[in-house]
């Protein structure tokens, strides 16, 4: 039995490299008033802009389609010039509950697709390498406004310069996307094209040392006793297990949180420290939804140099706009019901 998983996981990881998605044909994408051309795997935008740059950014859709076409809705509202989707786009990881993986991801970004704009994508630690390209390859055909930052190098559009890391350390024997991996391949071109700020996309949010950080896991105590579905959560009771406290956190119940840990990946900061990145949108922690630079957290609604955010999980009706003007950038929080 043992050495049957394993061969159904090398023969899993090995369809997965080989359906790696390429954008072989070179390519000319004209999108409103917008001009993109990618060749070699590299986004170039050659259309005329001005600052400030407005981006709507998701994060952790986990198949919640509902959610996705409100928030949708809510970035057309307020005029966003592209829309940035950060990973966990599926359910779980697989097919879940008889529903295909690509129906899911379909599901998830088919509402962000339809407003036209640009939407630049990368996976999570919850896809699955091979349907992921598969099924983004696919949507492709349909929507020439999806910009996969899974395969492309990187994005130099006018006035930033974008590259993603995908993928996280769950689930990886399956077929997942390696986070380390995709550091070690990253082209170093991305840090020297022009003087453009450099946005760094990873799921997993790179490593902080202070409290409330957008990469903080923590212990919550219960206050008030309450139900969640059909489960009880009594009155002094302590989680650790963010798995389990996510629901409860986004459901707004009584609570104090205990026990920050910093728990991003150092691969990251180091990036950013080697390459002066000023800004970075992660997402994985589906709750710490906010900002912050290398030593504090930031406010909402004021420009920094330096910005590192997390949107919060569109799965539980959260949302950022990420404003660049210049070498600056500012972000306001958006909450559907
Ligand atoms: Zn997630
Ligand atoms: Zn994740």
């Amino acid at each position: 039995m043992k050495i049957k998983t394993l061969a159904l996981t090398a023969l899993l990881f090995l369809t997965g490299c080989a359906s790696n998605n390429s954008y072989i044909n070179s390519r000319q994408i004209i999108l409103e008033n917008r001009v993109y051309s990618i060749q070699k795997n590299e986004l170039k935008e050659k259309s005329f802009f001005s600052y400030p740059i407005k981006f709507g950014v998701v994060s952790d859709i986990h198949n919640e389609g509902e959610k996705a076409k409100k928030i949708a809705k809510r970035f057309q509202e307020q005029r966003v010039d592209a829309i940035i989707i950060a990973g966990d786009i599926s359910r779980y990881f697989g097919d879940y509950e008889h529903i295909p993986e690509s129906v899911e991801i379909r599901n998830s970004i088919i509402h962000f697709l339809e407003t036209k704009k640009p939407v630049y994508v990368i996976a999570g630690n919850h896809e699955t390498r091979d349907c992921y390209f598969r099924t983004i390859s696919k949507l492709t055909k349909d929507y020439n406004n999806l910009f996969d930052l899974s395969t492309l190098k990187y994005a130099d559009l006018n006035g930033v310069n974008i590259f993603g890391v995908s993928g996280g350390t769950f689930f990886l024997p399956l077929g997942g996307f390696s986070v380390k991996q995709e550091i070690k391949s990253i082209d170093d071109a991305v840090f020297s094209l022009d003087n453009d700020p450099i946005l760094m996309l990873s799921h997993v949010p790179p490593r902080f040392n202070h409290k409330g950080a957008i990469d903080c896991n923590y212990n919550i105590k219960i206050n008030k006793t309450f139900k969640l579905g059909k489960k009880v959560f009594k009155k002094g009771k302590v989680i650790s297990n963010r798995h389990v406290y996510e629901d409860i956190l986004a459901g707004r119940a009584d609570i104090t949180k205990t026990n920050s840990r910093n728990s991003g990946l150092k691969e990251l900061t180091n990036l950013i420290i080697k390459h002066n990145i000023q800004f970075s949108i992660s997402g994985h922690y589906p709750t710490n939804q906010g900002a912050n630079d290398l030593k504090q957290n930031l406010e909402q609604g004021k420009y920094y140099n330096q910005l590192f955010m997390n949107p919060g999980g569109c799965q539980y009706g959260m949302a950022d706009i990420l404003t660049i003007n210049k070498n600056k950038a500012k972000y306001e929080l958006l909450k559907i019901k």
